[in-house]
C-alpha cells in the first residue's frame, strides 16, 4: 500500500491571485533571461501548479501506483487577499472530489482558525461532510499555540483525528509562525491527536528529530522538501532520510507525501515513488557509507511508502 500523506485539489480561483504572483516571482529566479511575471503564470510549469484537479491527481498516482492520498486545499485569504472562490467552497470541493473517489482520496479540511466559527465549521466538515483531519497553515501569521487554533484542536480531540501542519518558511508569507517550537504545547496537551509536521520541516531535521523521539503522536512528511533536495544534491536528500530513520522511535514516523501539484514542474509522482523504491540500490549504499550511515532496507522503504502513515490515520 503506497499513501500519499500530503497532497493538493485545487484551482487557480480558489487561492489568492497573490499566491500565484508569489509563485510565479519565485519561478522567475530559476529561470535565466527577463521574463515577465504574466509570461511566466502562463507558463507551463505555472498552468500544471494551478491545476490540482482530482482527475489529474488520480491519472498521476494509477502511473506512481500510489493507493490513497490524503487531500485538502489551503486557507490563505486572511494573508494575501481572498480569493474570488471563498474557502468554504473550496473544502465542498475537497469533500466532494472525496466522496466521488472514496477508495482514493481521503480529505482534511483546512481554515485559518481566526475566522469566524471556524471550529463550528470544522465540526461541520468532520460530521456531514465526512471529512478526516485538518490542515494548518500558520503562515498566514496566526500562532499554533494560540486560542483560536486550541478550538480546533478540541475539536480534532473530540473526533480523535489527526492534524496535518505546514512547517517551514514559504514565499511572501511568515514562516516563522510555523515553526515546530509553536507546537510544542498543542502536542503535549493534546497527547491523543496525531500530528504531521510537513516537509520535513525543509531541513530542520534534528528539531524534527528531537521532538519526535519525545512525544509519540508527532509524524512528519517528505514532501516539497524532499522533491527539491533530491533535484539540488541527491547525496544530502539520502543523508538526511537516513539520519531522521536512524532514530529508532522516529523511523516508523516519516511519511511520503508530494505536495502535488504545486511540486509537478520539479517531478511527476512516478519519478518520486521510483526515488523512494529505489532507496536500496548499492549506489545509494554507497554514498551513505561515506558519511557512515548504514544502507536502507526494504522494511525502511515500506514505512515511509505506506506502513507510517496507516498508523498515522489510524488504520
Ligand atoms: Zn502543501
Amino acid at each position: 500500500m503506497i499513501i500519499d500523506a500530503h497532497t493538493h485539489l485545487w484551482q487557480r480561483d480558489m487561492l489568492p491571485e497573490k499566491y500565484w504572483i508569489n509563485a510565479a516571482w519565485m519561478m522567475s529566479q530559476f529561470i535565466p533571461g527577463d521574463m515577465s511575471i504574466d509570461v511566466i503564470l502562463k507558463s507551463d510549469a505555472m498552468q500544471k501548479y494551478m491545476d490540482g484537479s482530482a482527475e489529474r491527481l488520480l491519472a498521476e498516482m494509477e502511473e506512481a501506483s500510489i493507493d490513497k492520498a490524503i487531500v485538502f486545499g489551503t486557507d490563505w485569504g486572511l494573508a494575501l487577499g481572498e480569493p474570488k472562490i471563498p474557502v468554504d467552497d473550496l473544502n465542498k470541493f475537497i469533500a466532494d472530489n472525496a466522496k466521488e473517489y472514496s477508495d482514493k482520496f481521503i480529505p482534511f479540511f483546512t481554515i485559518d482558525p481566526r475566522r469566524p466559527n471556524a471550529a463550528i465549521l470544522f465540526e461541520t466538515a468532520l460530521t456531514k461532510w465526512e471529512m478526516k483531519g485538518l490542515k494548518l497553515h500558520p503562515t498566514t501569521g496566526y500562532y499554533p499555540d494560540g486560542e483560536e487554533c486550541y478550538k480546533l484542536f478540541e475539536i480534532a480531540d473530540k473526533y480523535q483525528v489527526p492534524v496535518i501542519t505546514h512547517t517551514g518558511y514559504l514565499t511572501g508569507l511568515k514562516g516563522r509562525t510555523a515553526s515546530i517550537e509553536y507546537f510544542d504545547a498543542p502536542t503535549t496537551d493534546f497527547p491523543k491527536i496525531k500530528f504531521s509536521f510537513a516537509h520535513l520541516s525543509f531541513g530542520k531535521i534534528e528539531d524534527l528529530i528531537g521532538i519526535i523521539t519525545m512525544k509519540p503522536n508527532i509524524y512528519c512528511d517528505i514532501s516539497a522538501h524532499g522533491q527539491l533536495l533530491i533535484t539540488n544534491s541527491p547525496s544530502d536528500f539520502y543523508r538526511q532520510l537516513r539520519f531522521i530513520m536512524n532514530h529508532q522511535l522516529v523511523s516508523n514516523k516519516v511519511m511520503f507525501g508530494s505536495d502535488w501539484p504545486a511540486t509537478s514542474s520539479l517531478m511527476t509522482l512516478s519519478k518520486w515513488v521510483g526515488t523512494i523504491k529505489d532507496l536500496d540500490n548499492p549506489k545509494i549504499s554507497e554514498v551513505l557509507d561515506k558519511f557512515g550511515y548504514k544502507k536502507f532496507r526494504n522494511k525502511d522503504i515500506k514505512q515511509v511508502l505506506g506502513l507510517n502513515a496507516t498508523k498515522f490515520l489510524g488504520s
